[in-house]
């Protein structure tokens, strides 16, 4: 029992965490108070944010963006025009990142709760989170009123990938319809192909919650 020297939020302890409660005819005994789990979940959305890739991607804003093709004009345009929740796709290196990355920018700006992450590297955060991983996705699910995910369909598919990922895309969907938080994913598969890939009822759901935008062009990595 250690006092933090923070002040209760609730006014329920004395800032250590711990209350005191006496059931009736039971034994008076400590118990949590209500803004240990609060700080708890303040705790787990922050270890998860150090693993969201924000922070490699600040120069990667809407105003940086430089768009080379007709296709790149019209995605960044779409984009920029409003937050939602975008499936953008296209061959790889031509600023899909990018784009993603600025939308994740600009809701920061607007102080909505925003995270993004590639697949491949949630899915081993996921794994090494190992029976915290509910959490985890609890936390991706719940917390973050925007969650942009890059290269969709990168990772290799297992049950295990697919049933965390179903479980995350399906919640992301149903909190969609009912209070309009947004997903965006990248992927260099088009929407249609994507079932081939991944699991039917993960892309059903993407596909239901994301405007579609292709983005082609030449590669911005091989350019000099
Ligand atoms: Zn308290």
């Amino acid at each position: 029992m250690t006092n933090t020297g923070n002040k209760c939020k609730y006014g329920l302890c004395d800032g250590s965490g711990w209350v005191w409660v006496t059931p009736v005819g039971g034994r008076e005994h400590l118990r949590y108070c209500k803004c240990h789990y609060e700080a708890e979940k303040q705790k787990r959305f922050e270890t998860l944010l150090k693993e969201s890739q924000i922070n490699d991607m600040r120069h990667m804003t809407f105003e940086s963006y430089k768009p080379q093709h007709q296709t790149q004009w019209r995605a960044y345009e779409q984009i920029h025009a409003a937050h939602k929740g975008y499936y953008l796709f296209g061959p790889y290196g031509v600023g899909k990142t990018h784009l993603m990355a600025a939308t994740v920018i600009r809701a920061i700006g607007k102080e909505i709760v925003s995270v993004i992450i590639t697949v491949p590297k949630l899915l081993d955060s996921l794994r090494r989170f190992g029976d915290k991983d509910t959490l985890a996705i609890e936390t991706l699910a719940y917390e973050a009123d925007y969650l942009a995910l890059d290269d969709m369909g990168k990772h290799k598919v297992t049950d295990w990938t697919e049933e965390r990922l179903f479980m995350l895309i399906d919640e992301r969907y149903k909190r969609f319809v009912s209070r309009k938080i947004h997903t965006s994913v990248s992927s260099n598969l088009p929407p249609e192909q994507l079932s081939n890939t991944i699991d039917p009822a993960i892309a059903d759901r993407i596909r239901g919650m994301c405007a579609e935008v292709f983005v082609d062009g030449k590669s911005y990595r091989i350019r000099q």
